[in-house]
């Protein structure tokens, strides 16, 4: 961990010098996500870098079940008592502008060893799973949002040209803050829902593309409270309108060939494909409480939302929870699968690492193809029947309960805790009218 490809700070000098160099208010924030997908922080003075790296920020293991609402679900092994450290690395330090700094940290022990409950590091365990047979993945992330305080509802046009324009500014911003940090923003556009927008990245390796969503969400936060706007990532953030999510589109070489283009199989698959996607449709049900697991997911996980509710694949078709987008011209980043169900209530680490995870034991088994679903199964009038995601909390509850694979990649106390705090949430907030629970969430994954 901690080696990435490209450099995020546009000065390295900037964080090099003994005395950095840096100014008496600057500062970094160093961040984790916690279980219900909420970003938490600690921000030292900038000449405190060096500390923030070597001996890290204090944190009671009781983070780890924070749920979204700030109560502590505290369970025996993770409770006030003891300490864990956020640790930031040198090279993940990106420069946001205005004396603000920010990178990624991990959850360790005091003497530097990863927690066991840090999910940077389940994904670099469930990454290096996948090198070991061979098999190497990028992913690009999809982060979609609402912005408050924006067009009125009579001049909003989805997808709208006048959508876009009416934004300029926050564009402009949130644009001129990416160039600072080096984030590489590939898209955007006005989405389906109110005031509803979309940024796309580029893929990077798992553990960057994950930092780089996590950013981007900490960017379109800044640019819309500069703007005079709020940014709301949850899932659902207006009662009975279209829902935010954060789809991941993935790629694979093997061998340095792509594995889901340039073979004999349907759309070019390569039988590594092939399996490929056989284990993501035959893990999806028991990961959606970690894709889409607020108790606001289940409002967009469902039949005509785009949201990919239907436990099946197909070729571009937006319906389906594994869209795969094959290699044309089209495609400048070459052949992927777009996981659809997934939404920023998700920890990215986690639910990467679910889906690496879910990939790596399709191939390791060498499952078949399934059928591919290419009409919209939402269509009453197509002779289709697939299965939808769980949305009931104790289905969703029961399948990542008793998902060997999920026991495997995330370890024992993971689990429990993110049992513990999906639960809470649910508990609390399922049951209540919508209108209040997406008012009283609206703004808990904004950063
Ligand atoms: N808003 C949809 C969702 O919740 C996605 C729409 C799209 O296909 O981009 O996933
Ligand atoms: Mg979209």
């Amino acid at each position: 961990m901690g080696s990435h490809p490209e450099s995020f700070v546009r000065d390295e000098s900037v964080i090099g010098g003994d005395d950095g160099g840096f100014g008496p208010t600057d500062r970094i924030v160093g961040s984790v996500v916690d279980l219900a997908g909420v970003a938490r922080a600690k921000v030292f003075p900038m000449s405190r870098l060096d500390s923030f790296i070597e001996s890290g920020a204090g944190a009671s293991p009781s983070w780890s079940v924070y749920c979204v609402d700030n109560h502590t679900a505290l369970i025996p092994a993770l409770t006030v008592v003891g300490d864990l450290r956020l640790r930031i690395h040198r090279e993940d330090v990106r420069n946001l502008g205005g004396g603000t700094f920010w990178a990624p940290a991990c959850l360790t022990e005091q003497d530097g060893t990863p927690s066991s409950t840090c999910t940077r590091t389940a994904l670099q365990r469930a990454t290096d799973r996948l090198s070991a047979v061979g098999v190497s993945a990028r992913i690009g992330h999809e982060i979609e949002f609402n912005l408050f305080d924006a067009t009125s509802p009579e001049e909003w046009m989805s997808y709208g040209l006048n959508a876009v324009l009416a934004q300029e500014e926050f564009i402009e911003t949130l644009l001129a803050s990416a160039s600072v940090a080096g984030l590489s923003i590939d898209q955007i556009h006005a989405e389906g829902g109110l005031n509803q927008f979309e940024v796309s990245l580029a893929p990077a390796d798992p553990i960057s593309a994950a930092d780089n969503l996590v950013l981007t969400r900490v960017l379109i936060s800044r640019a819309a409270r500069e703007r005079g706007l709020r940014a709301s990532f949850a899932p659902m953030a207006i009662a009975g309108d279209f829902g935010n999510g954060a789809h991941q589109h993935l790629s694979f070489v093997r061998e340095g060939l792509p594995i889901l283009s340039g073979g004999s199989g349907l759309h070019g698959l390569t039988p590594y494909g092939e399996a490929a996607i056989a284990g993501l449709v035959r893990a999806l049900p028991q990961f959606v409480a970690v894709l889409a697991g607020s108790a606001l997911s289940h409002l967009r996980l469902g039949p005509g939302m785009w949201a990919g509710a239907f436990r099946c694949w197909g070729l571009e078709n937006r319906e389906a929870a594994v869209r795969m987008c094959a290699d044309t011209t089209g495609n400048p980043h070459g052949a992927n699968l777009e996981v659809k169900p997934i939404d920023s209530s998700a920890n990215p680490y986690l639910s990467s690492a679910a889906i690496l995870g879910a990939v790596h034991a399709g191939i390791v088994d060498q499952l078949p193809l399934p059928n591919e679903v290419s009409v919209n199964p939402a269509d009453p009038d197509e002779e289709v029947s697939v299965e939808l995601l769980p949305t009931a909390p104790s289905e969703m509850l029961a399948e990542l309960r008793s998902s060997a694979l999920a026991q495997d990649l995330f370890g024992s106390l993971l689990m429990e805790a993110l049992l513990t705090v999906k639960g809470y949430e649910y508990s609390e907030y399922r049951d209540k009218p919508v209108e209040e629970v997406t008012r009283q969430l609206r703004y808990a994954w904004t950063c």
